[in-house]
């Protein structure tokens, strides 16, 4: 278990603004996923927290658990022709995805450098380096 190393919450939440998580003050981001190497404001190096695939199947979580499954609780939506329906969903669920996973990245990097977790810590967990 990692030691955390700076309030979770908070990081995390400066993360999700897509702030850094060090000093709130900069973007996390230069372009839609792209994370900064360096914070612009305190200079922390931001390229050594991993993201990996953490906030993709975090996003797959969110939106197939909770929108896809209880949207098929209501009738309308399986008893409608899939022409109009169909369109209408996949817009959604595309806009919605691209709309939270920057937030989610940006909270996932928060809680990597809560916990103090950095890229070579990473490499250690691979099936790489138990060879
Ligand atoms: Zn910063």
């Amino acid at each position: 278990m990692a030691e955390i190393v700076y309030p979770l919450r908070r990081l995390v939440f400066r993360g999700v603004a897509g702030h850094c998580p060090a000093c709130g003050k900069a973007p996390l981001f230069w372009r839609y996923l792209k994370v900064n190497g360096r914070c612009e404001a305190c200079d922390t190096d931001l390229s050594r927290y991993p993201a990996d695939d953490g906030p993709a199947y975090l996003t797959i979580l969110v939106t197939g658990h909770l929108v896809v499954a209880p949207m098929l609780v209501f009738p309308i939506v399986w008893r409608s022709d899939p022409a109009v329906s169909l369109p209408l969903i996949l817009t959604g669920l595309a806009a919605l995805t691209l709309a939270i996973l920057p937030r989610i990245k940006g909270g996932w990097i928060g809680m990597m450098y809560s916990l103090g977790v950095k890229d070579t810590d990473a490499r250690l967990h691979t099936a790489d380096a138990a060879e």
